[in-house]
């Protein structure tokens, strides 16, 4: 792995607010931007504790970064401001840790004149891997709204800012451009998102996501488990949690999304969440109300930080449970503490000891006049089957069952039939059978009066007359 690269050091200047679209920080001369991979950028934020009480109401200078963060959190999609707040101190550079901090000196000199905070940032290829904010200590902050004061500067404004560059928004004003922006490079009476900050914001992360399909219980994703190991994706993201839905894996999680599947054969199932993005929690379950579920297995991290010691960070969960053929089962993935991102659920089953169909009674030949129905029919065993009936090599649409039915066979269904019957083992081909149309005499009208009556069975004859006439006048003659 290469190593983090310092790339921008941003900073946000004393001075009039002023008027020109955003602007990408992009990576040396070259227009690729950098973003961070989906998911949550969590930052600690170091910032001491105010010496008086903050205007807005804010607890500390720490909660007025984090309301910036929700600011941002809810104007973008695939990436996400998570915070923790461990005790005040200074940052280290390339650390992969995004800090938050007061300094008087950013990376051992002190902030040029007029600079109010500074974002360090570190890049590995087009992603970005940390970012550090260093508020400049030399100057006096409290957190308010409205206008700029001359006494003290707003740090939210200052953090939403900087933010921004976290991101990987540039200063429009410097790009040449004169629009009105969060993110030109001095501070004035703006103290909330504009329409060219999100407008960049969202050219690098999406606009935020719609709900899942399958966030409610009721609304679970069908996963066909028809081989031994497959794959589904999806998402938690803008995901919730339902009045009366259980902790998945004992933890509180609070945006999960659900599977449903029905066993095809008994066995051992395992399902993990590798390929996620996101530290997730995963559970199954059976039930028919999310708030009446039988919880079968539940796990938050597949290794434990001693079975894995050099990654604090470890994401994936895993479950392994005994599964019986035809029980309808539920899976649901939330993330740790809330966390979402992008999805992969692997299911890898590990079935009973089983075998493919066998076939008890073969199809039979079927000979049958023009207009009649042809029905032929296989009988097997093993379990939880399926059926594909085949003319002449060419599977049948939507002939999926055990019985397959002509009505109102014609000269052009006559030809070759056979069925596969399949399990979760294998399948099992039925001998090919003949399907004879012959084209009937045109039977004599009942004397009593004609074939139009009511019921189905005079249409059918009708039909076969009709049959009949088509396969030319040599029949009429024959008649004679
Ligand atoms: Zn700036």
């Amino acid at each position: 792995m290469k190593t983090g690269r310092l790339i921008w050091l941003w900073a946000v200047l004393i001075g009039v607010g002023r008027l020109g679209a955003f602007d990408l920080i992009t990576r040396d001369e070259v227009p690729y931007v950098i973003t961070w991979e989906p998911g949550t950028i969590t930052l600690q934020l170091k910032l001491p504790a105010p010496t008086r009480a903050l205007t807005d109401g804010a607890s500390s200078f720490n909660a007025s970064v984090q309301a910036a963060m929700q600011t941002w959190n809810g104007i973008i999609g695939t990436v996400r401001f998570d915070s923790s707040v461990p005790p005040a101190g200074p940052n280290t550079a390339g650390n992969r840790i995004n800090e938050v901090v007061l300094a008087d000196k950013v990376g051992g000199e002190d902030f040029a004149a007029n600079t109010l905070a500074v974002t360090v940032s570190y890049t590995i290829g087009d992603n970005r891997v940390e970012s550090d904010i260093v508020f400049n200590a030399t100057r006096t902050y409290d957190s308010y709204r409205g206008p700029l004061r001359a006494d003290a500067y707003d740090l939210q404004r200052i953090a939403l800012h900087e933010l921004g560059h976290v991101l990987g928004l540039g200063h429009p004003d410097e790009a040449g451009q004169t629009v009105t922006a969060v993110m030109n490079s001095r501070i004035g009476n703006l103290y909330e998102l504009q329409a060219d900050d999100i407008a960049g914001a969202r050219t690098l992360y999406g606009a935020p996501a719609t709900v899942p399909a399958n966030d409610a219980f009721a609304s679970a994703a069908t996963i066909v488990v028809t081989s031994p190991g497959l794959s589904v994706t999806g998402t938690n993201i803008q995901a919730g949690k339902e009045a009366g839905e259980p902790n998945h894996a004992a933890s509180a999680g609070g945006r999960s999304v659900w599977w449903r599947f029905v066993a095809p054969v008994a066995g051992r199932l395992t399902v993990t969440t590798l390929g996620s993005n996101f530290d997730t929690l995963l559970a199954a379950y059976t039930g028919s109300a999310v708030g009446a579920l039988t919880p079968l297995a539940g796990n938050d991290d597949a290794e434990t930080p001693e079975q894995n010691p050099g990654d604090n960070r470890v994401r994936t969960s895993t479950i392994t449970f005994d599964v019986a053929a035809g029980v309808t089962y539920y899976l649901a993935v939330d993330g740790w503490d809330g966390l979402f991102g992008q999805i992969t659920l692997n299911l890898a089953l590990a079935a009973a000891a089983g075998s493919p169909p066998v076939i008890t009674a073969q199809p039979v030949a079927r000979t049958v006049a023009a207009g009649a129905s042809a029905t032929f029919s296989v009988t097997a065993t093993g379990g939880v089957l399926s059926y594909q009936w085949y003319f002449n090599g060419n599977a049948i649409s939507g002939a999926t069952s055990a019985d397959y039915t002509i009505a109102g066979a014609q000269v052009a269904n006559a030809g070759s039939y056979h069925v596969v019957v399949s399990n979760f083992y294998g399948s099992a081909t039925s001998n090919p059978v003949q399907l004879t149309v012959t084209a009937p005499s045109v039977p004599v009208a009942p004397s009593s009066g004609g074939g139009g009556g009511g019921g189905g069975a005079p249409s059918v004859w009708f039909l076969g007359a009709l049959a009949a006439l088509a396969a030319g006048r040599r029949f009429a003659a024959m008649r004679r």
